[in-house]
């Protein structure tokens, strides 16, 4: 219901009521007039039978009294007029005229009480009113009822009854008040119209505020609202266009930057509003996304970050995340389905040997199975799963396809997969240069840890790891052997073969080194022909034997260089940690002294540390 309505109709309930009201104090009003009037009327028309019976009586025309009585019923509006008598007036000059004698109910009433009597009552449709005065005898005046009636003053000696009809009167009545309430209707209609005229601009008004309201909250920010009037209505619709027109560009331009960013446009009949606030909640996402992964340290966390954003943002349960490997001859299962893995679950192994065999790897561009559905032989959904379609989205790196994000979806997520797909696609532009910074530093951060010739970790790797190590030795409680192992002679060999040869020495000792400890134990380049192995959860007694396995193996190891055949052996110092030290650096160096107490007694031999080789004083 709008304003109009209701205030018409507020108005009209008001105007119905004053008027009812109104109608009834004017029929009651006049009612009470009616009756007063004619008991006035009866009054005095009772006064005037009185008078006339005296005077007829005096006058000795008394017998003459029923022909005046007939001619006063000819006086307008009266109906009946009678006198009856009482039994005092009975006693002294009998009953009179027949009627006289017969009083009834009310005429003995007022008789015996003297108290006049009206009342109003119906008859053939007639409204009359009654009224019946009791004569009572006084003395005052002359001539008075005593000159005649032998009674007491203040005896009733009878009583006179006349009817008229009141409705002429209640005609007036309803007439007048039929006049007054035409009127008064007449009126509160034309107050109604212009009521309804004055209001018609704010009703039309706010009705088309109220369009315009509901189309921008369903984006569309088109709407105007008419300006009917120079007052404050027309104001409010004119600043309503200004807010909305407002609103229209600035949305649009938001749109078109953010569209532009997530390379989505809105599509007809969209809510503007709705896409616009979805698109930049999705952008604040992905700028939090990248602040996080920036700050992550490995490439593994960034996949981790990913997978878990895949998860939760995206809502996707069955993904896979590839790598290329830096050689671009390998691929690498990272993540399925939010579970680290090293094999596939969606797509032949045969793409983690030859990554040509993957589309995407190959082409650098999005493949969608959606659309194109079969577009990769490489895709092969396990049995239980294959009405699985997959989009798969390459992540650039230095200029090739570095990671690969692949989802998975059922038939019925088709649709919701590609409307996520430009935010996505944000997200993994975001990832790429990170991705890329990471490889490069742990490319680089590998060759500045690892000795090339023999591929073994150098120095400055144990200098890094070394925190990690010691830390990871304490909480387990458990001991580390640091075994110094240095070639004997080894100058001979350069100076006598040549330096190439040296290398080739150097090479094979590394080998050798390297199959003689498990994969948990470290193997290090700690100087020219200096090695260091650490030995992890080995006894002092295991560390030992192992170190003179190796001792064996290296006199054993025939090294070929060109046509000649070269024997080396080497000596071994063992140190234990935190055996013999709680420092670690300290018990390499007693590693040391016990390799130089090896070279002391004669090479070719491991020595295990023992405190008597080393007093405090002595400066290393
Ligand atoms: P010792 O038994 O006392 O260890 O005698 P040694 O001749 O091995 O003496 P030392 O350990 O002092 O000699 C190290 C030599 O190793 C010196 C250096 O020319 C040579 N050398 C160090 N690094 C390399 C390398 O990378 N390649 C080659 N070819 N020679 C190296
Ligand atoms: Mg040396
Ligand atoms: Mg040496």
């Amino acid at each position: 219901m709008n304003l109009n309505t209701k205030v018409t109709l507020f108005f009209i309930a008001i105007a119905a009521t004053l008027l009812a009201v109104l109608v009834a104090i004017s029929l009651y009003a006049f009612r009470s007039f009616s009756i007063a009037s004619a008991t006035d009327h009866i009054q005095t028309a009772g006064e005037v039978v009185r008078v006339h019976l005296t005077e007829a009586m005096i006058n000795g025309v008394i017998d003459r009294r029923e022909s005046f009585l007939n001619r006063m019923l000819e006086v307008r509006g009266l109906r009946s007029a009678r006198v009856v008598r009482s039994p005092e007036v009975e006693r002294q000059f009998g009953a009179g005229l027949n009627v006289e004698s017969k009083p009834d109910t009310i005429e003995r009433q007022v008789m015996a009480g003297g108290k006049p009597s009206f009342e109003v009552y119906e008859e053939n449709g007639d409204t009359i009113f009654r009224g019946t005065i009791p004569y009572i005898a006084t003395s005052h005046g002359t001539p008075n009822c005593l000159q005649c009636h032998q009674v007491d003053e203040g005896t009733v000696l009878g009583a006179v009854t006349m009817t008229m009809s009141i409705d002429g009167l209640r005609q007036k009545a309803l007439a007048t008040v039929a006049g007054i309430t035409g009127a008064v209707t007449v009126f509160a209609i034309l107050l109604v119209l212009l009521l309804r005229r004055l209001l018609r601009p704010i009703s039309e008004t706010a009705t088309e505020v109220e369009l315009a309201v509901q189309r921008a909250l369903e984006g569309d920010f088109k709407a105007q609202v008419k300006q009917r009037t120079n007052d404050e209505i027309g104001q409010i619709a004119n600043d309503m266009n200004r807010l909305l027109r407002f609103l229209d560009t600035g949305l649009n331009r938001i749109g078109m930057s953010v569209a532009k960013l997530t390379e989505r446009t809105a599509t007809p009949g969209e809510n503007l509003l709705n896409a616009t606030i979805e698109m930049v909640d999705g952008l604040s996402k992905a700028a939090h996304f990248k602040q996080a992964i920036e700050e992550d340290e490995t490439k593994s966390e960034i996949y981790e970050r990913l997978s878990t954003t895949l998860m939760k943002e995206f809502e996707r349960k069955e993904f896979s995340l590839y790598e290329i490997a830096s050689n671009k001859k390998q691929m690498k299962s990272i993540i399925v389905d939010g579970q680290a893995a090293d094999g596939c679950r969606w797509c032949d192994p045969e793409i983690l040997v030859r990554p040509e065999a993957c589309r995407v790897r190959r082409t650098g561009h999005v493949v969608d199975s959606i659309d194109n559905p079969g577009i990769c032989y490489a895709f092969q959904p396990p049995p239980d799963a294959s009405d699985r379609r997959h989009v798969c989205f390459p992540i650039i790196q230095s200029g090739a396809v570095g990671s690969i994000v692949q989802i998975i979806c059922a038939p019925d997520e088709e649709k919701k997969l590609q409307e996520c797909a430009p935010l996505l696609q944000v997200y993994l532009r975001e990832t790429a240069p990170v991705l890329e910074t990471k490889r490069l530093m742990e490319s680089l951060r590998d060759s500045t840890l690892r000795d090339p010739m023999t591929g073994l970790n150098n120095r400055r790797f144990l200098e890094e790891y070394v925190e990690t190590l010691v830390a990871g030795v304490q909480r387990k409680r458990a001991h580390a052997a640091i075994l110094m192992l240095d070639l004997d002679y080894f100058k001979m060999v350069n100076d006598t073969h040549g330096h190439d040869a040296g290398d080739a020495v150097i090479k094979s000792l590394a080998n050798v080194l390297k199959q003689s400890v498990r994969a948990s134990d470290l193997v290090i380049r700690y100087g020219g022909e200096e090695f260091l192995i650490i030995l992890l959860d080995s006894s002092s007694e295991q560390a030992f034997q192992i170190a003179e396995k190796i001792r064996a193996e290296v006199e054993a190891l025939k090294i070929q260089i060109g046509s000649i055949v070269l024997k080396k052996t080497i000596s071994i110092g063992i140190a234990d940690f935190p055996g013999d030290s709680s420092t670690f650096w300290q018990a390499v160096k007693f590693a040391d002294i016990a390799l130089y107490q090896a070279k002391e007694t004669g090479r070719n031999r491991v020595i295990r540390f023992t405190k008597e080789m080393w007093s405090s004083d002595e400066d290393y």
